[in-house]
């Protein structure tokens, strides 16, 4: 394990993140009023503008109480994220939001509308521990965990930009929430939760977002899958396998030093038993690497008869990576051989590609310029 440089716990940041709205639960927002001497049925007012209308700038809510307004900015809705750069691709249908936290530390969003749906992909950590070797992020380590106000900022953004309609096309609603951006949600359960809540909960007191509509996605922390199948929600489950067996995957994934292959399935198979809902495995196709026909097969036999579905990811190339996407021939015979094991198996769309789509390689494109 030594020679692994996996990170659970986060450094702490050098200063705390100022709490916010997001980060309380009703209850407790209701308590905090209460000590500032804000009348409880004030709060319904506060998350109405932020969590309906996607407004933190109580210095424009006319229904509000000016001598009130600067006091519920500062203790209710100070400013966690600031845009640094944006940038578009297919057709604008695409957008990547780079975000500065207070404390200087750079996160990143992505926005992408289809035609049926808005989904964002969202970060739960500055950096990730994982260490995966093919993915940006894990490159440059862990630097913090985000705040539940920090998440659910990004969240209230995208669902802002759909609403206002800064996509082509017209206003949209924020239909998706996929947590695949920086870092491994399962390793900042706490406040990945909260903003779970954040979004499943009722307006006025949420988005109104149905679990449904969420993914998370984790390298395979198993007591994590665990705790979140207690949560009584059905978020849909993301397992990053890449690869069926133990040998490889202990160096595409370390993490599969600590949970094996086989132990994380089972969790995924509880996990599925629990909520009713199938799981992914995502899998980065990796030429020469893990897009073997032998591996197909080995996948094929591991995931039939389970309540999985494989999500066949291109390697999105990383600045200096040796490795690189399948050749298209490879790629068909790995789809060809799971659809005879019977397995459903798509081939993630490749949005974002051309704006440093993969995990973290914005983030990383912005520091090295600074
Ligand atoms: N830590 C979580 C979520 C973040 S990454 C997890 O590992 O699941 C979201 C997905 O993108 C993961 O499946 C991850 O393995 C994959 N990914 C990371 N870098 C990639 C790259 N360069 N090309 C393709 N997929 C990548």
């Amino acid at each position: 394990m030594s020679e692994l440089k996996l990170v659970f716990d986060a450094p702490k940041p050098r200063t705390k993140a100022p709490l916010h709205l997001a980060d309380f639960s009703a209850e407790e927002r209701k308590a905090k009023a209460k000590e500032l001497g804000i009348p409880a049925f004030r709060v319904n007012q506060i998350s109405t503008h932020y969590f309906t209308h996607y407004n933190d700038d109580p210095a424009t809510w006319s229904d509000f109480p000016k001598d009130l307004r600067e006091m519920v900015r500062k203790e209710f809705l100070p400013e966690l994220i600031t845009l640094v750069r944006s940038v578009s691709c297919d057709d604008g249908m695409t957008r990547k939001d780079l975000w500065r936290l207070h404390d200087g530390v750079l996160v990143e969003s992505v926005l992408m509308k289809y035609p049926e749906r808005t989904t964002v992909c969202i970060s739960s950590q500055a950096g990730c521990g994982m260490n995966c070797p093919f993915c940006a992020t894990g490159q440059a380590g862990l630097t913090r965990n985000l705040t539940a106000g920090e998440i659910t900022a990004q969240l209230v953004a995208a669902a802002r930009s759909a609403a206002q309609g800064d996509l082509p096309g017209g206003p949209t609603r924020l239909s998706n929430v996929v947590f695949m951006g920086m870092g491994e949600p399962l390793a900042n359960y706490n406040a990945v939760m909260r903003s779970v809540r954040n979004l499943v909960t009722a307006q006025p007191d949420g988005l109104g977002i149905g679990a449904r509509s969420i993914t998370i996605s984790t390298v395979g922390l198993v007591p994590g899958i665990e705790k979140l199948m207690e949560e009584g929600l059905q978020v849909r489950l993301a397992v990053s396998l890449h690869t069926p067996d133990d040998e490889l995957r202990d160096s595409l994934v370390p993490i599969n030093s600590r949970w094996k292959v086989r132990e994380v399935l089972a969790a995924a198979d509880k996990y599925a038993e629990k909520t009713g809902r199938r799981y992914s495995i995502e899998y980065a196709l990796i030429r020469d690497i893990n897009d073997q026909a032998s591996r197909a097969e080995l996948l094929g036999k591991l995931l039939k008869n389970r309540h999985a579905h494989v999500n066949l990811i291109p390697l999105n190339p990383t600045p200096g990576s040796k490795w690189t996407a399948s050749k298209p021939e490879d790629e068909r015979r790995f789809v060809k051989i799971l659809e005879d094991y019977g397995i459903p198996v798509t081939v993630r769309d490749t949005r974002g590609r051309e704006i440093d789509g993969a995990c973290g390689q914005l983030a990383a494109a912005v520091k090295s310029e600074s």
